[in-house]
């Protein structure tokens, strides 16, 4: 997909999916694109994520460009400037405002590009990601690859047992699973992830040994 700058009117892209598929990775390389066509380019990111870096975003493969750290949506109309293209990493972290000011921005003219988790780690919509989805002109889905099976994977399988949303982590606490290998938390109730071939992968997975036990072997 090819997006040029808009003659008039701006418009926003989505690029979401499950950790390590690649979400800040793709923002990247559009900002990239956009900085060496002479755009000028203004990146933010919410300040709960500080992984690796508070005035960068980076990938979990270290590759990295400067953004600033902001506390609210507002900061962000605050802060624009005179940017032609915004881009927005981690968008799930900040609360349903950032909708309002994304549409904003857009309609000022400016291409903003988010990126972010549209699901969370018991498989349920992340907001305001659905609602940024619903109103974008352009929506991304990118997949990781299934640490179980190798298949496409679209849910992010939290592996330490945490009750809270947010647990800004790397691989030592998540993992992206695929529909089937995915097993959400007790709490999430209901036949939301039943199916007859989820149940046999299931039974089959706890007949073989567990991923620990493998590797202590
Ligand atoms: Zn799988």
């Amino acid at each position: 997909m090819i997006h040029g700058t808009p003659a008039s009117g701006g418009w926003i892209e989505v690029i979401c999916g499950s950790m390590f598929s690649g979400k800040t990775e793709e923002l990247i390389r559009r900002l990239r694109r956009a900085v060496i066509a002479r755009q000028r380019v203004a990146i933010f990111k919410p300040v709960v994520d500080d992984r690796y870096a508070v005035d960068q975003l980076v990938t979990h493969d270290r590759v990295s460009i400067p953004s600033r750290p902001v506390r609210h949506p507002r900061d962000i109309l605050e802060q624009a400037g005179d940017a032609q293209v915004i881009g927005i990493d981690e968008v799930q972290f900040f609360d349903r405002t950032i909708v309002d000011v994304c549409q904003q921005l857009a309609s000022a003219g400016i291409r903003v590009i988010v990126a972010g988790l549209d699901t969370d780690y018991r498989g349920c919509p992340f907001e305001p990601v659905p609602e940024l989805m619903a109103v974008a002109e352009y929506v991304t889905k990118t997949h990781a690859v299934c640490v179980v099976c190798g298949s496409p994977a679209i849910r992010t399988q939290r592996v330490v047992k945490r009750g809270d949303r947010i647990l800004v982590g790397g691989s030592d606490a998540y993992e992206p699973r695929c529909r089937a290998c995915f097993e959400p938390p007790e709490e999430v109730s209901g036949d939301l992830f039943k199916s007859p071939a989820n149940e046999t992968k299931r039974r089959a997975r706890r007949r073989t040994p567990g991923r620990e036990e493998r590797n202590e072997a």
